[in-house]
């Protein structure tokens, strides 16, 4: 049996998250360790282990939640990056389904075992 995860524990309020935003199949939290100035976090309430087990039907939800959240707070004018780690190549760490979505500065683009990531976001 596998263990649930700490995203399925936020989801039944059995764990605290800083919310933005919820809605009856979604939910979006600030991540604890943000990469940049805004860093949130995108969950299904259904559990799905990662993007490549996605139901197309799902991400369509998914989708308009996420551009909800962006304009919420103003990231649609000013640009974000939206990203889903994926398996162990990808550096999944939680294996229920989240996006990233990280804005509020100009991002650095390169997150490459060889690159020094410090001092980008
Ligand atoms: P990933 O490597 O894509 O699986 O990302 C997992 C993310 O979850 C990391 O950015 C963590 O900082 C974040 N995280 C882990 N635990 C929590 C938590 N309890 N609340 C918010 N974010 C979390």
């Amino acid at each position: 049996m596998r263990e649930v995860t700490i995203f399925e524990k936020i989801i039944a309020g059995e764990l605290p998250c800083n919310k933005v935003l919820e809605n009856d199949d979604f939910l979006a939290f600030h991540d604890i360790n943000p990469k940049a100035p805004i860093h949130i976090l995108i969950i299904p309430k259904v559990h799905v282990k990662n993007f490549q087990e996605l139901k197309p039907e799902v991400m369509s939800g998914m989708t308009a939640f996420i551009q909800e959240i962006a304009s919420k707070l103003g990231l649609d004018k000013s640009g974000y990056r939206l990203i889903t780690n994926n398996g162990e190549n990808g550096g999944q760490e939680i294996f229920h389904l989240h996006f990233h979505l990280l804005g509020g500065a100009k991002l650095a683009w390169g997150h490459f075992e060889d690159a020094d990531p410090k001092g980008s976001f």
